[in-house]
């Protein structure tokens, strides 16, 4: 192996980040390794249930009072969070790569993301959580108007795929909302979401609001679902099914966001060099570690040829190494045990009949995790990622006679995350968009468009998921919704004598409503 990068990121700046963990006394610590060459790079608490159950209890009190801000005021420490992220890029892009292991390009998505979703928040959370007036009962006798309040302390549970987004762009809606936040970040990745609340600090957060805590998801999870108001959980099918249950028997509201398996499609009319392009960039940005990557390519034949040749002289372009700046396009795999998943993943299939196109290897050359951009075909129904999540740079590669059949077999999956298509006809494109199960589709890219849209709603529908985030949906689902009705006059009920008149009057009130309704606007 050659030499890996160390991180530039120094361990006295690691140790004060882990102070800003909840319990500090006592605790044994968690190891932080370098996927780039597994060392150790600091340590994090390994929080128990009670302190758990502590944290939960501190941001109840701290959020009663940050519920009472004025929403200006809160909308206020986003917008100065939004430009301190762009500011202090560099050392946020080192932090996460140091954890991670991803290429920085990979890592810049991440702070992009989470500088759009301060942005978009702290301009949009005042609309949305304003109080409105709906039509009551009977118009003008009855005032409606929906409220929505904080629901109290949120849950998030985050994967460390992209421990940035999917901690810290979570956690902004909830805390605009006006609740108080408790993050559990994966025990991988604890350190970038430190990193953003020592900022959101310094931006004004109030202490307590956001508070970390450290350790074991399964050790943790319960007490965490059980101690809050809402859980936000983001991460694979099976656990995200555990934390349900938990939810359920808690009667606790959730929003899950799980595992894909997400099919792009090429149309017979699609421009297929860039096509080719998009996919690569579907399938191993991140180095395929994203939910919302491509893992599946349905192929019209009448471009097969012309998109293999395409997709495959594009892999083999791509750079794989190790490195603090921008030098190569992919990164390594977390760690050990998701290089395991893919190599398994890849010699099941081939020994079960496919090919390899390109890649199909671990380089423990470049580090002890990176595995190359690997392209199958032929892929059995019988191979295991023929149907599982791989989670790694790893894409089987179909041919299809028809739009119909790719759109059948695309559909054919417990899964419906993430979905791409490709053809020059954008209309045609969004027909077919329409017949994908999937949460999201997008038409000529792979999956940057639907989720950098973060005013429409993102989320899966089957397996992978229940509910949304991005636009309004991913700010009011951390709210409680209240309708305050007021009768100016009268009773909404029959009165102690005359019921029958009272009810002929209500059925023509009814008749002549619908009659109205049918002809005003
Ligand atoms: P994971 O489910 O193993 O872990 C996610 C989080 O859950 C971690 O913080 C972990 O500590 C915690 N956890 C583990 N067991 C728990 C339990 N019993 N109770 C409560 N929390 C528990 O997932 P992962 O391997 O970290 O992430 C990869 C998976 O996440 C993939 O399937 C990927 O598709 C999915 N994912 C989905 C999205 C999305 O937006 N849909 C985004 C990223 C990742």
């Amino acid at each position: 192996m050659t030499d890996a990068p160390s991180t530039p990121v120094s361990r006295d700046e690691l140790d004060e980040l882990a102070r800003l963990v909840t319990p500090l006394d006592d605790r044994p610590g968690l190891e932080v390794h370098a996927p780039y060459d597994d060392s150790v790079v600091g340590t994090v608490p390994l929080c128990t249930p009670d302190d758990v159950r502590s944290a939960v209890a501190e941001a109840k009190s701290a959020g009663d009072e940050w519920s009472t801000w004025p929403i200006e005021d809160r909308t206020a420490v986003f917008a100065r969070f939004h430009d301190a992220v762009l500011d202090q890029r560099e050392a946020l892009l080192d932090v996460i790569q140091t954890e991670t292991g991803k290429a920085r390009a990979d890592a810049l998505e991440e702070v992009l993301d989470v500088a759009t979703t301060a942005r978009y928040y702290a301009n949009h959370a005042e609309r949305e959580l304003a109080s409105k007036r709906r039509v009551g009962a009977i118009p003008l006798v009855t005032k409606a108007v929906e409220h929505h309040h904080p629901v109290g302390v949120v849950g998030i549970i985050s994967p460390w795929n992209y421990p940035l987004s999917l901690s810290v762009s979570e956690s902004i809606p909830a805390l605009l909302a006006g609740n108080a936040v408790v993050l559990k970040p994966d025990e991988g990745t604890p350190f970038t979401a430190l990193w953003a609340l020592g900022v959101l600090r310094e931006c004004g957060l109030p202490d307590d609001v956001f508070q970390v805590v450290t350790g074991e998801g399964p050790r943790l999870g319960e007490p965490l679902i059980e101690g809050v108001d809402y859980v936000s959980f983001t991460g694979s099918t099976e656990v995200g099914r555990t934390v349900a249950e938990t939810a359920g028997r808690h009667l606790t509201d959730c929003s899950l966001e799980l595992g894909g398996k997400n099919p792009l499609l090429v149309l017979d009319d699609a421009d297929v060099e860039k096509a080719a392009r998009g996919a690569v960039r579907g399938c191993f940005a991140n180095a395929g570690q994203l939910c919302i990557s491509i893992e599946r390519i349905y192929v019209h034949e009448a471009v097969a040829d012309e998109f293999r040749d395409a997709f495959v002289r594009e892999t083999r372009g791509l750079t794989l190494d190790a490195g603090y700046d921008y030098g190569h396009d992919v990164g390594s795999l977390l760690d050990r045990e998701l290089l395991e998943k893919v190599e398994t993943h890849v010699e099941d299939a081939v020994e079960k009949g496919a090919s390899v196109l390109s890649g199909g290897r671990a380089r423990p050359d470049l580090g002890p995790y990176f595995y190359e951009p690997t392209i199958l075909t032929d892929v059995t129904p019988d191979a295991t990622l023929a149907d599982e999540e791989t989670f790694g740079p790893v894409v089987s590669l179909y041919e299809v006679e028809s739009v119909s059949e790719a759109i059948e077999r695309a559909n054919d999956s417990a899964y419906g995350l993430n979905a791409s298509v490709w053809t020059k006809q954008t209309q045609r494109g969004e027909q077919v968009a329409a017949r994908l199960e999937a949460g999201t589709v997008n038409v000529n890219d792979a999956y940057a468009a639907a989720w950098a849209s973060i005013d429409a709603p993102m989320g899966g529908m089957k397996d992978s998921g229940v509910g949304r985030r991005h636009g309004r949906h991913g700010l009011l689902k951390y709210t409680e919704s209240q309708t305050v009705a007021t009768q100016r006059v009268g009773l909404l009920s029959p009165p102690k004598r005359g019921k029958q008149a009272w009810a002929n009057g209500a059925t023509l009130g009814l008749r002549l409503w619908k009659r109205l309704t049918e002809v005003l606007p």
